[in-house]
Parts: C-alpha cells; structure tokens; sequence
C-alpha cells in the first residue's frame, strides 16, 4: 500500500453491538495476511493507530478505533488445516465459530468453548479470551488454543504457544488486540458423539435457590447456566430458570451419530409461526420497563411449569440461544442498550448480585436480561476469570435514561470492586480507569503494559476501549503515533448518521 492510508481509506460508523455509540472510522478489511501486515506497516509508518475487528460481536467499543485505521479481519476466515483424528485445527483469524462448527460436526467434533453467538471471529475469542456456559468446567476459549501467530508491530510474525513465547502467548489471548494481529489460531476441539445434549431445567424461586441448584449440580454438569427475572422483588428476588446441560455417550442418542448432520443443527426458520427474521419487531413494543416485566414475569411462569422437565437439544440450539431471533438488538431501538458483566469471588457473589439486582430496582433501572454463570481461574495475565459467579446484564439505553444509567453503572461497580470482583471488557461501555485499576491486580496490569512497550513501543495497536479503561498507561507507551483526527468522536457521543453496516444474521441458520 504506497499511497497514504489517511488519503485512500474512506471513514466508515462503526457501532458495538449494543448500539449505545458509535465511532467513524478508517476501516480497511485485507483479503490476505500480507495485505494485512502492509498496511500495519503502512499506519506506522505514517504515525496512526491501528485497532482490529473481528465480527464486531463485543458489545461495546472495543473493536472500535476513531484515531486511526480499523482493520477487519472479515475476509480472512480460511480454514487451512483440519486434523480430523486429533480434533485439530489451524485457520485464519476470521474463522467465525459458526464456520468452524460447520466444518467439523460431521467428524464428531464440537468447540470445546463458545459464545451465546455463532458469529465471533476465532481471533476475537482469542483476544477477549471468551467463555461459554461450561467454564466452571473447561475454562475459557484460550485453554483449548495450542498456537497463535502475532504479527507485531515491527512487522515480524512470532508463533506462540504454551512452550514458544509463553509471557506473550497468556498476556495475548485476553490481551484486547492490543499486542499484536492475531493471525492464525491453532485450535483443539471437544470430540462428541452425539449431536444432541441432554438439557434439564430447574425453577428457581429466588437467588439463593438458584446458587443452591448451580451447587448441588457443578460436579455433575457439563454446562450450566441461568437465566435471572431482573424484575422480580422481595422473597422473590433473583427468581429465574437454570438449564444443565450433559454431552451424551456412545449409545444414548437414539438417532445414533445421524444427529451430527449440519442439517440437523439448523436453528428452525419460524419460531410459534414467525418467521424468525422477524422476531425482533415483535419484541419492539415490549422493549419497555411494563412490558419487559410482563415478559419476564411469564417467562417466570414457564419455568415454574418446566420445573424438572428434561429433553433432548442440538448443541446450537442450546448454545446460541440468542441466534435464534436475528437482529434481536434492533428491538431496543435506535438508542440501543449496553451490556455490563460482573465477576464475583464465590464467597462474596450471593449478597453482592442480590445487592446489584435490588440498587437497579432501587435506581427504576432495571435490567431485561441477566444470565448467571459459575467461573475458574485461568492462568492468562488479563484474565477476567476467578474462582466465582459472573452475571451478564442488558440494561436498554435511552435518551431520558443515558446519565442517571451511567450513574447506577458507577455505583453498580463501586460495589463489584469492593467485593473483590472484576468487569469482562468485552461486553464493556462503561468503566473508567479507576474501576479498572483497583479490580485488576497492579502487578498483572503492569506486566501487560510492559509487554506491550516491548512488543508494541511506539503504541500503535489501540482501540476506542483501550483508551478509555487504561487511560494514562496507554498514553505511556504511545510515542510515535499520532492522538488526534479532526473528526474523531469519542464512542459516547452517538452521531447522528446511522451506522454503514448492519450485520446480517439470517443466513446460513435457518
Ligand atoms: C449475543 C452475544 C452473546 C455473547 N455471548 C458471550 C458469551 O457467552 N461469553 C463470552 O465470553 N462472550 C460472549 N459474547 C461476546 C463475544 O464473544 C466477544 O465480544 C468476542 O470477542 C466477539 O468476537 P468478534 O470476532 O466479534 O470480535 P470483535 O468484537 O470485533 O473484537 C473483539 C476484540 O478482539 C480484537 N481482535 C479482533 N480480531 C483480532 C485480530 N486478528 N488480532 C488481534 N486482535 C483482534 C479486537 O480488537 C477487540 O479487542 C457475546 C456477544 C454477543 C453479541
């Protein structure tokens, strides 16, 4: 690339996937590696920053980068090699977790890790470090990657690996994007048998009920997760449903191995008559305190008359709960909604989420989706993980709403910090480099910046998330490129021009 990245690459507004803000960017999205590591060289050389983005599935800012270029790794989603004996793969950073499903399902092999969504990029499980419903269990997405190419900023490309460049290899998968372009991912998968599990669901009548249900079942679950009524009060508070989920053994499928069909993982394309493409206008007008009670209070109901019931589920109906209603974030509306997820240590998680649960009722800010999951440490640098409870919350964002809700966010984490917890930045929009610097272990958040000088020493890898958690630390490293473009917005202030993509989600599930 000879001619100026500032002259040749047009601005694009690019949103999180809540659609709480958004940024315009220089985005440029190469078709090979090296057209990738060119124009890396390229925004060093003309002194900009460079923030990756993977399938833009981090519900915040951190795949956003208004200072510099953007560089999406869309169209890099090759597979290049599949050891079907071993459970092994190698592909380029796109590779979306549905490409990878897709392609190795029928050999009997399922990601041992995933998220709520089909559609992340593996070099974006890799740099947020994702878990799934089954990390109490298997830990996060970054225990099952046995190599990772870095190209750093000088324009060198190392492998990684729990042997070859250890320090670097835990600091970069969680590291944010900020080391390096992750540009092959190494990956072993989970063999299965059967393309179904065997769910199980549990009435929670409250949150300690549901702790209890989580408890008696851990040694016993391969994945667990709960899905918490924001909205409930009182002896109530915290009700909700639990789903336990068990891979099956050689034998137990009645279809026998027929159930590892692609066809028989397809998410049904009309859900109760709809079709499901246009579920979320239905959703619309229930996008309001009334009417998210009223869904929450009979999705309550349900529970309670699903109690105990036990069935049959394909893994991607079971994982990707949320693909089932496509552009199911457009039902928030034009001013969209934020997601924040807090980490607690077991000792202290029961009081502390009902604490959290009953200050948003307190504050007339209830959330409409929490979902409670059981965590274990990890021994990656920036790790979010610990021995404890994560509740994932969507909170909608309004015009009326937008500073009395950053508010309860301060106090939400004023609480989570002094219960020893942490925050998941990729669900973040909201914490300041003060929640950041007490939640994170200085020694840990020190290790990482100095790797970052020594891989990065001009700070040319950055995102919009980046500036905004680490504030001056990052100011620190970044000598040589430059800080300000004249059109450069902060991710808060929402423009007005709408945002040039919308992803389409409809394709290949239904
Ligand atoms: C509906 C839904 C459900 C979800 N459920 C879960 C869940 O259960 N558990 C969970 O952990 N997360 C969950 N997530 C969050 C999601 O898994 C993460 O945000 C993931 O990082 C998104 O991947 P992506 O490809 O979209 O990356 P992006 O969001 O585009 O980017 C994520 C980060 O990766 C960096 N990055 C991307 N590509 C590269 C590269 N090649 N090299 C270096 N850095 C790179 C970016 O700079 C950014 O910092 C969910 C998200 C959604 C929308």
């Amino acid at each position: 690339m000879s001619t100026a990245l500032r002259t040749v690459l047009p601005r694009r507004v690019l949103d999180g996937f809540g659609r709480a803000g958004n940024v315009s960017c220089r985005h440029v999205a190469p078709r090979s590696i090296e057209e990738l590591a060119r124009v890396v060289e390229s925004a060093s050389r003309e002194g900009m920053t460079v923030g990756f983005r993977g399938s833009g599935r981090s519900y915040g800012d951190a795949s956003l980068n208004g200072r510099g270029v953007v560089v999406d790794t869309t169209a890099l989603g090759r597979m290049l090699n599949w050891d079907p004996v071993n459970g092994i793969v190698d592909a380029e950073p796109g590779l979306t977790i549905e490409g990878l499903w897709r392609r190795t399902i029928e050999d009997g092999y399922w990601p041992a890790v995933v998220p709520g969504t089909m559609f992340p990029t593996l070099a974006g499980c890799v740099s947020m470090n994702i878990h799934g419903k089954n990390n109490f269990k298997v830990g996060p997405f970054g225990d099952h990657v046995l190599e990772i190419d870095l190209l750093k900023a000088s324009g060198e490309i190392i492998t990684c690996s729990r042997t070859k460049n250890p320090e670097i290899f835990h600091a970069a998968i969680g590291g944010f994007g900020l080391l390096g372009a992750v540009t092959r991912v190494r990956l072993k998968l989970k063999k299965v048998e059967s393309g179904m599990l065997r769910v199980n669901a549990f009435y929670a009548k409250n949150l300690d009920h549901m702790f209890d249900i989580f408890e008696e079942r851990l040694g016993d679950s391969d994945y667990l997760v709960g899905w918490v009524d924001s909205f409930a009060s009182g002896d109530a508070t915290g009700r909700g449903e639990v789903h336990q989920a068990h891979y099956l053994h050689e034998g137990e499928d009645p279809e026998g191995r027929a159930s590892l069909h692609v066809e028989r993982q397809g998410l049904p394309p009309t859900i109760m008559g709809f079709p499901r493409a246009h579920l979320w206008r239905f959703m619309r007008p229930f996008c309001n305190d009334p009417g998210w009670q009223f869904v929450s209070a009979l999705k309550s109901f349900m529970a309670m008359l699903s109690d105990g019931k036990s069935y049959l589920q394909s893994h991607v109906a079971f994982a990707f709960l949320l693909d089932y209603v496509p552009n199911w974030r457009l039902a928030y509306g034009p001013t969209g909604f934020i997601q924040y997820q807090i980490f607690v240590p077991h000792e202290t998680a029961r009081e502390t989420m009902k604490a959290i649960l009953k200050l948003q009722q307190d504050r007339g800010l209830p959330n409409y989706l929490s979902v409670l999951k059981r965590h274990r440490p990890d021994p990656f640098l920036m790790t979010h993980a610990l021995d404890g409870w994560s509740m994932a919350m969507d909170f909608r964002v309004t015009e009326s709403n937008h500073e009395k809700l950053w508010k309860l966010t301060e106090e939400m984490s004023e609480l989570i910090v002094g219960a020893g917890g942490k925050f998941y930045f990729a669900k973040d929009a909201v914490l300041r480099p003060r929640d950041v610097e007490r939640a994170y272990e200085t020694e840990k958040v020190d290790r990482f910046f100095a790797l970052k000088k020594e891989l990065d020493p001009n700070g040319l890898f950055e995102t919009e998330l980046a500036r905004r958690i680490f504030g001056s630390r990052l100011d620190a490293t970044a000598t040589g490129t430059q800080k300000t473009e004249s059109d450069a917005r902060p991710y808060r202030e929402k423009s007005d021009a709408p945002p040039s993509s919308e992803p389409i989600e409809t394709r290949s599930t239904a």
